[in-house]
């Protein structure tokens, strides 16, 4: 990274270091009170080489404005603090001029503000690339898919206000000039359960909210929607401060929808809803449900009541030629109701995110340069871990394992570029976790997707069972009978749950839920009945409903989809340069000012940040070219000042030969000389201020 190349001062001479591989002596303690100190001070970004760690401050900094994109821009580093506008720039520099694809992952948990990191990454590169008017119009459109998918896919948590319910991937392409041409966005698991729950004090997809305080009156009695919140079960209270739905509609038109499609789009949102409010009596089969609801929600989508109603409360099940027609309980019912509204909305989440595309996405054949932007969600340990949590982990288990892969390759490619020796390094390689989870033969997403498969009456505890019988004695798996099998006692661990010793820590899952929620079971009458509404969007979404088309083939489960979708995303990745973003919350209460060490500390952990530092500077810590090294320090040696003639490199080795550091200390590449611990380059600084 251009930051590095070149003593630059700022990464030495600010509040603590700027670098933490220049940490000395490095500890956990260290690397936490480095963050701390500079995060009192308003200095949110610290450098890990080429990672940038970023700490949510909770307010407004000066430091996004259109003069620091010029700064940073201008690639005037050296006189620059560290900054994701760094980051940006060098990843955007290198593809424009380099031709090399980029990636730009963002992690960290909720609220720690990886989508505000990747709206900054996304904002400078709009600013700096060039201002032609075609160019103008894909930026915008660009741009304005993030409060679409928001109002979609965000809600407000106890965590954060505006959270991510979705992961999210986004690769920008841009021309051999580097201007952008359009993107590609891929979306990962939108957490739908929310549609029908919510925990107390949170809040259901902003776009419920949206709607119903923005929409003029006509058109909500059109969608037949009442304004207060409150009327609906889906809902609760008002979600405060939100952005207008007027908005939200022009960022639509801004990408492309017609009227049409805006409209169909807020239908189907306005069913969702409805459902929502469709109370099932004890006589529901006898037409016990509630007919207003029903009507609505039929006319909306233009299907006849009765086969909705049929759908609702019955389930035909087709076995050798025989029709069997069961009437459901009211439970059954509700699961059933449930289920359909989960399945529209994240169908129609799915369906958003085509159609984005459909707009932004390049047809020519133009020779391309890409930079993928991921905001993903970060590892999850809560006091009850459920599938959710277990496939977020899975994800993040994934991504510690290509980031420590790419580090480890680009500090190999770059030592042996430099023709310099290359010392292994041990790191904690986490495969066998990623291989317990996911592996074909016999992971625990396969093993759960046989049990979801299996004939007869299936449970979390015949699962548990399956499990324990495979993972028994794998030192990264635990259950009661593993334990009790190793004659441990723990009564932390409650029966129904197993724990898997993540690289991040170990998490405890409850193995309840995670059949129903892999299956992710629809009565298949209930897409039959959408299958056959007038309405145009909503029928598109359920291509499963077409009797003709309906195979007793079980689709694929959730963990196997997710899964497939995760490697491609690996793949993805691999092929680019990596460029890191590393967002760290500083504490609980989204407040300014507040650093929570303990809170700190388990992200450091689970970023695994001293083992990055650990493994940049593996054999050396620092590394500079020559030239403006010997620019920098050549005043410190008769050889070199006030005149040298010969080339930098000799330069240099006469400059710090002349000096009295120990050989071992340093390395002369092909264009870089190497520093293997920070207190050398301490010294060279030292010396040169005493000057
Ligand atoms: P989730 O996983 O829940 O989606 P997240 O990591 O995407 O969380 P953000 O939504 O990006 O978190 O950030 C949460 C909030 O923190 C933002 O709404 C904003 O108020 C604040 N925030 C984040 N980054 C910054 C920043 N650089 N400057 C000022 N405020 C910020
Ligand atoms: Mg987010």
């Amino acid at each position: 990274p251009r930051w590095l190349e070149g003593a630059n001062p700022s990464v030495l001479a600010t509040v603590g270091v700027g670098d933490l591989v220049l940490l000395d002596p490095l500890s956990e303690e260290s690397l936490l009170s480095n963050l701390r100190e500079r995060f009192l001070h308003k200095e949110i970004y610290t450098y890990i080489g080429n990672v940038v760690i970023s700490v949510n401050p909770y307010r407004q900094l000066p430091i996004y404005s259109a003069e620091m994109v010029e700064q940073y821009c201008n690639g005037n580093f050296y006189a620059m603090k560290p900054h994701i506008y760094a980051i940006a720039e060098d990843a955007y520099s290198s593809l424009r001029d380099r031709n090399r694809d980029q990636c730009i992952l963002i992690t960290g948990e909720s609220g720690a503000g990886k989508t505000e990191a990747s709206k900054l990454v996304m904002s400078y590169v709009a600013a700096v690339c060039s201002k032609g008017a075609d160019v103008t119009k894909v930026k915008e459109q660009l741009l304005q898919s993030n409060p679409v998918l928001e109002a979609f896919g965000n809600a407000k948590t106890i965590r954060n206000n505006n959270s991510s319910r979705f992961g999210k991937y986004m690769d920008v392409e841009f021309d051999f000039k580097g201007e952008p041409l359009g993107g590609l966005i891929s979306n990962y698991l939108l957490e739908k359960s929310r549609v029908v729950w919510h925990v107390k004090n949170e809040r259901n997809f902003h776009i419920f909210y949206q709607l119903l305080a923005g929409a003029s009156d006509p058109l909500l009695k059109r969608l037949k929607l009442q304004r207060d919140c409150r009327h609906h079960g889906y809902l609760g209270d008002e979600n405060p401060r939100l952005p207008g739905m007027d908005d939200l509609l022009d960022a639509m038109r801004i990408i492309g929808f017609s009227e049409a499609e805006v409209m169909q789009l807020l239908e189907v949102t306005a069913v969702v809803l409805k459902l929502g409010d469709l109370q099932l009596s004890g006589q529901f089969q006898a037409s016990g449900m509630d007919a207003c609801v029903l009507r609505d929600i039929c006319e909306l989508i233009g299907l006849q009541e009765s086969i909705l109603e049929q759908a609702l409360c019955s389930r035909t099940v087709e076995a050798k030629q025989e029709k069997v027609v069961t009437a459901l309980s009211v439970a059954q019912g509700y699961f059933g109701r449930d289920a359909l509204a989960k399945n529209i909305y994240s169908r129609l989440f799915d369906w958003l995110v085509t159609r984005i595309n459909e707009s932004i996405q390049v047809t020519a054949g133009e020779r391309r340069k890409v930079m993928g932007v991921l905001d993903i969600y970060g590892f999850e340990i809560f006091q009850d871990n459920s599938f959710e949590q277990f496939i977020i982990n899975y994800c993040n288990e994934k991504l510690q394992q290509i980031f420590i892969l790419m580090t480890l390759k680009e500090e190999q490619e770059e030592y042996f570029r430099e023709g310099i020796k290359w010392t292994p390094v041990t790191f904690f390689d986490n495969s066998i976790i990623c291989d317990l989870i996911e592996s074909g033969k016999g992971g625990i997403l396969v093993l759960l997707d046989e049990e979801c498969l299996r004939p007869g009456t299936v449970s979390a505890a015949t699962f548990l069972a399956k499990l324990d019988q495979a993972f028994g004695s794998h030192e990264h798996y635990e259950s009661r009978k593993s334990q009790s099998d190793r004659h441990i006692t723990d009564t932390s661990l409650p029966s129904t749950c197993f724990r898997v010793h993540h690289y991040a820590g170990k998490v405890t899952y409850n193995a309840t839920g995670f059949i129903e929620k892999n299956t992710d079971r629809l009565y298949r009458g209930l897409a039959q009945a959408m299958w056959q509404a007038k309405h145009t969007l909503l029928r598109s979404l359920f291509p499963d409903g077409d009797p003709k088309k309906a195979s007793l083939k079980m689709p694929p489960t959730a963990g196997f989809q997710f899964k497939a979708s995760i490697n491609t995303l690996m793949k993805n990745l691999y092929s680019k340069n990596p460029n890191y973003i590393r967002c760290i919350k500083p504490n609980e209460n989204q407040a300014p000012g507040q650093f929570t060490d303990e809170l700190v500390r388990s992200q450091v952990r689970y970023l695994g940040l001293l083992e990055n530092v650990r493994v940049r500077r593996a054999g050396y810590a620092y590394r500079q070219p020559y030239q403006p090294c010997l620019e920098r320090y050549r005043l410190l040696s008769t050889h070199t000042w006030p005149r040298w003639t010969g080339t930098a490199r000799d330069g240099v080795q006469a400059l710090l030969s002349d000096l009295d550091i120990p050989p071992e200390e340093l390395a002369y590449g092909h264009t870089k000389v190497f520093i293997r611990t920070p207190q050398t380059l301490f010294n060279l600084e030292e010396r040169r201020r005493r000057r």
